[in-house]
């Protein structure tokens, strides 16, 4: 049997990991298009200062099922001695701000935001928890809605322009009118659902909680609880993740990992799958997709135009990442996370990080500014030069946090189509694509970030899953 897996970024990669943990493993290859390993995750040193530049993630959080199955994947990597944890005591974990009413405000991290009016909002946030308690159920039962709708109808239109839509251009570089309320909080949109309210479906659904995923918990994973870690970041950067895992499986005879092979086309026949790669038929009895769903969607439009047009219409959007060193210490007047800003600015950019505070980087003052995302060509239109980037990134710089001067060294990225946006009606979209897969009895499964989750975090859950559920 072969199984071939399509993509070597973090999802392929580690698909690929997760089937070399099985017994009587099947002969696997692995196809990737471009000329090296990792995806979106890249991290370059920049090598007179060794500050880490990340291009795509640069930090992961330890919680949950997902945070523990990425901890656990590192311990077996071995490179659990390269992850650098920021504690939730840490300025970088407390202090949260959002640019909002043009000017930086530091996001409540206590019960004082309950009863003092903290800006940009206008009241105690106690205010709204009352709207959330005296708001009834909505008039019919809702199978999906925005993110920002929800928040509005129950806390009120501040905490979703405020709170929840600068979070979702950190998240995902998306708009919260157009993201669904399950890409975030499905189990309390599902319990407001039932109860008629988030407070109350906190309190009279604490017994409806669906079992987690029995994890067995490893001492590394137990630190990072004991620890109290909030999120962490890989020492050299992320890139060592998707490195190790190639380093492992390169001389393992059972795994061919190619580069430079994009795929072409993919037909399926009498459960077989046929695989066109530069030029070449490829047979294998089973394929993992970890492809974005738009280009999948064009390999196998041909045959199976229904769920071509299906993945097709999961959007994408493109976001610059501006990475800048200034070699100078504490040029920023508040320590913290970084800034997040609050799409009603209408600004260009979406968010400052303040790489220096979560990290030593040898007393210079680094920052990453993520730009574009949902609004990308509203403001950049067709001129996407690096010149208009850098200098959208600077004037944002210059006006949130009143840094002038220029940076010591700059990288700027644009990366194309990078993040799928999860919009209103994404759910029902993936359980079509995979009723038609299993209706159809494709040999196919589907990884990757389009699917189950944008975060690393998420893929590499994904990718457990769909080796340890391949049948050989
Ligand atoms: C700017 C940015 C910041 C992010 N920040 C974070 C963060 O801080 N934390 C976090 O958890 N997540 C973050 N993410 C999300 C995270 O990067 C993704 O979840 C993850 O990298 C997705 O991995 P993947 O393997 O599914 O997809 P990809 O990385 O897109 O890999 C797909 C691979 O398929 C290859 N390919 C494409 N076409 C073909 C073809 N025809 N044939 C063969 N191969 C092909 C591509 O070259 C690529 O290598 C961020 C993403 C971006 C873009």
């Amino acid at each position: 049997m072969t199984v071939s897996v399509l993509g070597g970024g973090i999802a392929g990669l580690s698909t690929l990991y997760y089937l070399s943990l099985r017994q009587n493993i099947p002969r696997v290859k692995l196809f990737e298009a471009s000329s090296r390993f990792g995806g979106w995750v890249k991290s370059s040193i920049d090598k007179n200062t060794g500050v880490v530049f990340e291009t795509g993630p640069r930090s992961l959080r330890p919680v949950g099922a997902v945070g523990l199955t990425t901890l656990e994947l590192i311990e077996k990597l071995g490179i659990d001695d390269k992850v650098v944890p920021v504690h939730r005591s840490h300025v970088a974990a407390k202090n949260r701000m959002v640019y909002a009413k043009n000017k930086v405000c530091m996001m409540p991290n206590g019960p004082g935001g309950l009863i003092k009016t903290i800006p940009p909002f206008s009241k105690p946030l106690f205010f709204a928890g009352l709207k959330d308690i005296f708001t009834g159920k909505s008039k019919v039962p809702l199978e999906d809605e925005s993110i920002y709708d929800f928040i509005a109808r129950r806390f009120g239109k501040e905490i979703a322009d405020y709170a929840i839509s600068p979070v979702i251009c950190g998240i995902c570089a998306g708009d919260a009118k157009e993201i669904s309320v399950k890409f975030l909080f499905k189990e309390i949109f599902e319990k407001e659902q039932k109860y008629g309210g988030v407070i109350k479906g906190a309190i009279k659904g604490r017994k409806d909680k669906k079992p987690e995923v029995p994890i067995e918990k490893t001492s590394f994973m137990n630190q990072a609880k004991n620890e109290g870690w909030s999120l962490y970041r890989m020492q050299d950067g992320i890139e060592i993740i998707p490195k190790r895992i190639v380093e492992k499986l390169t001389d393992n005879e059972n795994f061919e990992m190619n580069l430079n092979s994009a795929c072409e086309q993919i037909s399926f026949k009498n459960d077989e799958a046929h695989i066109s790669i530069n030029g070449t038929n490829q047979p294998a009895q089973h394929v993992v997709s970890t492809l974005p769903a738009f280009t999948l969607a064009k390999l196998i439009d041909q045959q199976h135009p229904i769920l071509a047009n299906e993945l097709h219409a999961i959007p994408y959007v493109d976001v610059a990442v501006i990475n800048l060193l200034y070699k100078k210490e504490n040029l920023l007047k508040d320590k913290g996370f970084g800034v997040l800003i609050a799409p009603s600015e209408n600004m260009p950019i979406l968010g400052i990080i303040f790489d220096s505070c979560i990290v030593d980087c040898n007393d210079s003052t680094v920052l990453t500014v993520m730009s574009g995302g949902r609004w990308f060509d509203k403001h950049y239109g067709k001129d996407s030069s690096d010149e208009k980037l850098l200098s959208a990134a600077l004037d944002g710089i210059s006006k949130i946090l009143g840094i002038n001067e220029k940076p010591d060294i700059f990288e700027v990225h644009l990366n194309r189509q990078c993040i799928p946006q999860y919009v209103v009606g994404h759910h029902q979209r993936v359980e079509r694509i995979r009723k038609y897969v299993s209706d159809n009895k494709l040999p196919l499964s589907l990884g990757g970030a389009a699917f189950d989750g944008v975060g690393v975090n998420d893929v590499i859950m994904s990718s457990k899953n769909i080796a340890n559920g391949l049948k050989f």
